[in-house]
């Protein structure tokens, strides 16, 4: 039966960097037959600009309707002084990541030896790093009620946020997390502030329960700000680590700067059943949009991931990310990964060259 996949180009840099992402998808939909069907659809600033909404009806259906979705980045400076947030363009992803319950969110931070240099830890700290952030995206301190801001008795103001989780939050992200590491090398450090906060009492006590069920994997805890410092001290020690949606979003941009740029790291942010969002990490570079020069390897490898976790063709997710080290192998970079004795390749013919490698 033939597969569903959305794309999302939205704004900046997003169109350019789909592009190069749709062309490897054709490919290893000829190469594999995969029965792969392409659509697209708009989001964001994009959506604004045509209907006056960042997510529009049509775009929620089809999203709902899909096997599996690729979004490339939304927002800018166009639609940033708009007053009104509902009419912002990252109401059309956090609508799409609420609207269809996406709430685990992988992010694997992966050193390629090529590109050792990028880092700005030290090469024996940081070579053969490959460790994977699950981050739970859709409870937590950012969605706990009550939330407000507001002035008190005697003029002084107060702004205040509730950090809420139930137990059946935690164990479906645990759950994800260890049979992340069940696929992986077997070891999962859960990362919270149990020192401090109950609510994280609570997350350790269900990670705990969750262990007898994964007898092959290794569970091991850790404070949040010591894991902040292990991540930058000896980054190598992680397999897994699975946490709570704050320390999910800063640990998983400080494991991502760890392997240099910005532009090489995919994300998966799924739901129940593995159907997902795939994007890169990183946002619209509206400071380089249109000049054909991002990199498109986040938003391929975000398509290898596609494959792998929601459509169910891992040989063609193993072909995409092998094309993409082959790829490395040879002087070809990107402005941003760019360095010497290599040459300047734009956006479009850094996607060919992933299409001719996979040949
Ligand atoms: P950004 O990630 O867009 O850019 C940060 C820096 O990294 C810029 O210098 C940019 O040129 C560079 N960069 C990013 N991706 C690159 C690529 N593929 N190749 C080469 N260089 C790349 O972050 P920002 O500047 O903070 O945000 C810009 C816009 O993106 C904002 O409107 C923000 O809200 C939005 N944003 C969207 C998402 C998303 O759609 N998931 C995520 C983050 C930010």
């Amino acid at each position: 039966m033939a597969k569903n996949v959305l794309i999302l180009p939205g704004d900046g840099i997003g169109p350019e960097i789909v592009a190069e992402a749709r062309k490897v998808l054709e490919r290893v939909n000829q190469q594999f037959s995969l029965g792969l069907e392409l659509n697209e659809a708009l989001v964001g600033g994009a959506a604004i600009d045509a209907t006056g909404v960042p997510l529009p009806d049509e775009t929620l259906a089809a999203a709902k309707a899909a096997d599996a979705i690729l979004l490339g980045a939304v927002g800018g400076p166009k639609w940033d002084t708009n007053p009104d947030f509902q009419i912002r363009p990252e109401k059309g992803l956090l609508g799409i990541r609420s609207q269809l319950g996406l709430f685990g969110n992988l992010r694997p931070a992966i050193l390629y030896p090529q590109l050792a240099h990028a880092s700005t830890l030290k090469p024996e700290v940081v070579s053969g790093l490959d460790i994977l952030i699950v981050r739970e995206l859709t409870g937590g301190i950012y969605f706990g009620q009550p939330r407000g801001y507001r002035t008190k008795e005697g003029g002084v103001r107060e702004g205040f946020n509730t950090y809420v989780y139930d137990e059946n939050e935690i164990r479906r992200i645990g759950r994800v997390a260890f049979e992340a590491a069940r696929a992986r090398n077997k070891k999962l450090c859960s990362v919270d502030k149990a020192n401090v906060l109950e609510v994280t009492v609570l997350w350790r006590e269900v990670m705990n329960e969750l262990a007898a069920e994964y007898p092959d994997v290794e569970l091991s805890h850790m404070y949040v700000d010591n894991a902040a410092m292990q991540l930058v001290r000896a980054p190598k020690q992680f397999d897994v680590v699975v946490t709570g949606n704050m320390f999910g979003d800063i640990l998983s941009d400080a494991a991502a700067m760890l392997t240099g740029s910005i532009g090489m790291l995919p994300s998966a942010s799924l739901d129940a059943n593995n159907k997902g969002m795939y994007e890169p990490c990183h946002g619209s570079a509206p400071d380089i949009a249109g000049q054909g020069i991002a990199n498109p390897l986040a938003t391929i490898l975000s398509a290898a991931m596609m494959l792998r976790y929601s459509l169910n063709a891992p040989e063609a997710a193993d072909a995409i990310e092998a094309a993409v080290s082959k790829v490395l192998d040879q002087p070809l970079r990107t402005a941003d990964i760019m360095s010497e004795g290599m040459r300047r390749v734009s956006t479009s013919e850094m996607g060919d060259a992933v299409v001719a490698a996979l040949a």
